[in-house]
C-alpha cells in the first residue's frame, strides 16, 4: 500500500501518498520500513509513510541523473516548455489549494487561514520562476578583436534538497521551483515530522507533465537519508533549510564527499526595533505579528524586541493586551492564529527555554506555560526586562516566546542587536526616514523590514548574513544557486603561437 484514505475537515476523505515518489511512482522504501506521522493537535497518529534509507537515495538520485541525461526529454525541452510545467503546476496547486491547505493543517499544526496564506506564496513562487525559465542566459564578452567569447548559465545538475517542517509545502516550493527553471533535476527530502503535503504535492508534478525523475520527493529522517544526500557522490548540490548546527553537518559532509555545491538558509535570533516616534499601534501588530507568526516557528522570527525606552512601559504594556487576543486552538478553526507547536520535542524544546527565562528572572508578561490539556499548545509568551546576557535573548527559541529589553539610541540598539552570530533579518519601526535608512544600513541582517514584519515575497532575495546562512533564495538570486557559469572562448584569428 502506498496510500492510504484520510479525512479533513472541510475536505472530507482524500488519497494520501505514503510512498517515495520516485520516477513518477510511488514506491515502498527498499528496507520496508515506515514511521508514524503525528497530528500535533490531537498527539495521535495520522498515518505512517515509507521511510527512504540510504539505498532509497541511491535510487532517486539514479532517477534524477537519468532525467538529466544529455537527450532525456526534459533535457530537450524548449526553456518556455520547462517554464510551463511549473505554471501548470501552479494552476494545480490553485485547483488544490483547499486539500494542500488542510493537508499542512492537518501534519504540522499551522491554522488553516496561514496554511492558505502559505499555499498562495507556493502559487507565487511556482509562476514566478515558470516565468524565469525561459529568460536565463549568459552573455557576450569581448576580449580583443578575433576572439568571440561568450557565457551561459547552465543547470547545475542533480541538486539534493533537505528542507524543514515549518513551512512544509512554502519550503518545497522555495526548493524545487528555481531548480526546475534552471533546468535542474531533484531529490528532495522532506522533514520526518511533516511528509504528507509534500507528497499531495508530489503526485500534482506527475499530473502537470513533469517527466520521470525529474522531481523525486522522499520522506525520511536527517541521520540516515538526510546524511546520504549530504554525502552523495552523484549529487552536485545540497540546498538545506534548518538548524544552523545540521547546517554544518550538512557543509562538512559536502567538502568531505564530492564537493557538491552548498546553500544554506539556518536559525535566526531576529532583532525587532521600536523607536519613540513609530507609530506605535503598527508596531505593536508587526510586532506581534513578527513573533506569534506561523507558532514563532520561523527562522525569520522577530523574537529579540528592543523598545525606546520613553515608550517602553506604554509598548509592553499593550502589546501584552495584543498578544493576549491571539487565538489559540484548533487549527482548522478559521478564526485561529496559532496552533499548536509540530512536536512534542519542539515543545519540550521551548517549555524549557521558558523555564530558564524564568530562572533567569525575566519577568513574563504573559503566557509562560501550556494551553489546554491536549496538543502541543504553547500561550504566546512574552518576557520583559530580558538582559543582552540571558539565554533566551541569545539562543534561537523557534516557539511563540520573545524577549523585550529597552535601548536609549540607534547607536546602542545597533551594537546590541548586532551582538550574534546570526544575521538572519531584522526590523525596525520609525516615521524618520533617516532613521529607517541609518539603522537598516547598520543592522547585520540579510533582510531588513521598516514598519513591517515577516513580508517575505517570491521576487526578494532572502539568506543568511553570518551564521544564518549561504546563497539567497528566491528572487533572480537564486537563479545562481542552481545554473554554473560556463564559459566558451572562440578564437577567430587561426594558430597565434
Ligand atoms: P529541527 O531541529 O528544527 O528539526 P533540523 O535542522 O534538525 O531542524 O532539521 C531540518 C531538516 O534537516 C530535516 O529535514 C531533517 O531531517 C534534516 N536533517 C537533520 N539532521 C540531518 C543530518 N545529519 N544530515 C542531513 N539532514 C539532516
Amino acid at each position: 500500500m502506498v496510500s492510504v484514505t484520510l479525512e479533513v475537515p472541510g475536505i472530507g476523505k482524500y488519497e494520501q501518498p505514503t510512498g517515495l515518489f520516485i520516477d513518477n511512482e510511488f514506491i515502498p522504501g527498499k528496507k520496508g520500513q515506515q514511521f508514524e506521522v503525528i497530528n500535533p493537535t490531537t498527539e495521535k497518529v495520522i498515518c505512517s509513510v515509507h521511510e527512504a534509507t540510504e539505498e532509497d537515495v541511491d535510487i532517486a538520485v539514479a532517477a534524477a541523473r537519468k532525467a538529466f541525461k544529455n537527450g532525456s526529454k526534459y533535457r530537450t525541452m524548449s526553456t518556455a516548455d520547462r517554464g510551463k510545467l511549473l505554471l501548470d503546476l501552479a494552476t494545480l496547486f490553485e485547483k488544490n489549494i483547499d486539500l494542500l491547505a488542510s493537508v499542512e493543517s492537518l501534519d504540522n499544526g499551522k491554522s488553516i487561514t496561514m496554511a492558505k496564506g502559505d499555499i498562495g506564496a507556493c502559487i507565487g513562487c511556482l509562476r514566478y520562476y515558470g516565468g524565469w525559465a525561459d529568460k536565463i542566459h549568459g552573455k557576450v564578452i569581448t576580449t580583443a578583436e578575433g576572439n568571440f567569447s561568450y557565457t551561459k548559465r547552465e543547470p547545475i545538475g542533480v541538486c539534493g534538497q533537505i528542507i524543514p517542517w515549518n513551512f512544509p509545502l512554502l519550503m518545497w516550493a522555495w526548493k524545487i521551483a528555481p531548480a526546475i527553471a534552471c533546468g535542474c533535476t531533484v531529490v528532495l527530502k522532506t522533514a520526518e515530522q511533516t511528509p504528507l503535503g509534500a507528497l499531495v504535492a508530489a503526485r500534482l508534478c506527475k499530473e502537470a507533465g513533469f517527466p520521470p525523475g525529474v522531481v523525486n520527493i522522499i520522506s525520511g529522517f536527517g541521520k540516515t537519508a538526510g546524511a546520504a544526500i549530504a554525502s552523495h557522490m552523484d549529487i552536485d548540490k545540497v540546498a538545506f533549510t534548518g538548524s544552523t548546527f545540521i547546517g554544518r553537518t550538512i557543509m562538512k559532509a559536502a567538502a568531505s564527499s564530492n564537493l557538491k555545491k552548498v546553500t544554506l538558509e539556518l536559525g535566526g535570533k531576529s532583532p525587532n526595533i521600536v523607536f519613540e516616534d513609530a507609530d506605535i499601534d503598527e508596531a505593536i501588530s508587526w510586532v506581534n505579528f513578527g513573533i506569534f507568526y506561523n507558532h514563532g516557528q520561523c527562522c525569520c522570527a522577530g523574537s529579540r524586541i528592543y523598545v525606546q525606552e520613553s515608550i517602553y512601559d506604554k509598548f509592553v504594556q499593550r502589546f501584552k493586551e495584543r498578544a493576549a487576543e491571539n487565538v489559540v486552538g484548533d487549527p482548522f478553526d478559521p478564526k485561529t492564529f496559532q496552533g499548536p507547536q509540530v512536536s512534542q520535542l519542539q515543545y519540550d524544546r521551548i517549555m524549557d527555554y521558558i523555564k530558564i527565562g524564568k530562572e533567569e528572572g525575566a519577568t513574563v508578561e504573559i503566557g509562560g506555560e501550556r494551553h489546554g490539556d491536549v496538543g502541543y499548545f504553547i500561550k504566546p509568551t512574552i518576557f520583559s526586562n530580558v538582559k543582552h546576557d540571558m539565554k533566551i535573548m541569545q539562543e534561537e527559541i523557534f516557539g511563540p516566546v520573545c524577549a523585550i529589553a529597552k535601548f536609549k539610541d540607534a547607536d546602542e540598539v545597533l551594537e546590541i542587536a548586532n551582538d550574534t552570530m546570526y544575521g538572519l533579518a531584522a526590523a525596525v519601526h520609525t516615521r524618520n526616514l533617516n532613521t529607517a535608512i541609518k539603522v537598516s544600513d547598520g543592522l547585520k541582517a540579510g533582510t531588513v523590514w521598516v514598519n513591517s514584519y515577516n513580508l517575505l515575497h517570491w521576487s526578494l532575495p532572502f539568506g543568511g548574513f553570518r551564521q544564518s546562512g549561504i546563497g539567497r533564495e528566491l528572487g533572480k538570486a537564486a537563479l545562481e544557486n542552481y545554473t554554473q557559469i560556463k564559459t566558451v572562448s572562440i578564437n577567430l584569428k587561426g594558430a597565434m603561437f
